[in-house]
């Protein structure tokens, strides 16, 4: 019997094995950040959309303040640009929302990065209101909601996670205890942007999120009892990217 290339069994393979390659790809406990901001200057401003409310407005004020001790990257808050309980992207900035987005999946933190060849488009940071500012929950806590927006900012400048006594640090600890940034997240910061890009993904004329996907839903299969974090890369059709980063509550 000779075997054609043809056979419909074959053809029948290849639509399954298309079909079936995953859209998402785990990642935990990713590698080095190599996606950054596109800018013509090793130092720049970002935006960052205020979409915040309640005891948020405060603590965003001061969590900027902590980071803008860099000498890198300026964090400069505007009028937020979604509705929080979306909290969809727009292009050029980082939009900042809280709202009780519900303990179903467990996330205390969740940012996500919009990618264009490793520059970042876009960036949302959202605070989970059903932990961080539920009654009789130890996640209700100053110092837990102050890491967790420090840590998730710190991914939308391209910040990956260290082992020190950065906010960066993504240990169950660290949600209580390192609150700020320290001095080697700020050289870190000067080292990813000491190049500069010939574009700029940086407050660009352009201000919709038209093109962007619908907020993506969380892989399931990505929630692990002991991991304090997983990041997970969706890849759309058009070859952008999608990072995620999910903060956990243990309970
Ligand atoms: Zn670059
Ligand atoms: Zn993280």
């Amino acid at each position: 019997m000779i075997r054609r290339f043809g056979h419909p069994f074959v053809l029948a393979l290849l639509a399954i094995a298309l079909v079936v390659v995953p859209a998402t790809v785990s990642i935990a406990g990713t590698s080095a950040a190599n996606y950054h901001w596109a800018r013509t200057q090793s130092r720049f401003r970002l935006e960052v959309g205020d979409n915040v409310s309640g005891n948020w407005d405060r603590l965003l004020r001061r969590t900027l303040a902590d980071w803008n001790k860099n000498d890198t990257v300026t964090l400069n808050k505007v009028s937020g640009r979604t509705d929080p309980k979306k909290c969809r992207p727009v292009t050029g900035r980082v939009e900042v929302c809280n709202g009780n987005y519900g303990t179903g999946t467990g996330w205390l933190g969740l940012t996500r990065l919009y990618l264009d060849r490793g520059h970042i488009e876009a960036a949302t940071v959202q605070m989970n209101d059903s932990y961080l500012n539920a009654r009789r929950n130890k996640y209700n806590t100053k110092d837990a909601r102050r890491h967790t927006l420090c840590h998730e900012l710190g991914h939308t400048i391209g910040l990956d996670h260290v082992d020190t006594r950065s906010c960066m640090d993504n240990s169950e600890d660290a949600i209580f205890n390192n609150l700020k940034p320290i001095h080697r997240d700020f050289r870190e910061l000067k080292r990813i942007y000491e190049h500069r890009d010939d574009e700029t993904s940086v407050s660009s004329a352009s201000v919709t999120s038209e093109g962007f996907p619908a907020s993506t839903s969380l892989p399931a299969e990505s929630i692990g009892p002991d991991a304090t974090e997983t990041v997970t890369v969706q890849t759309l059709d058009d070859g952008r990217e999608v990072i995620t980063f999910i903060t956990w509550a243990k309970d």
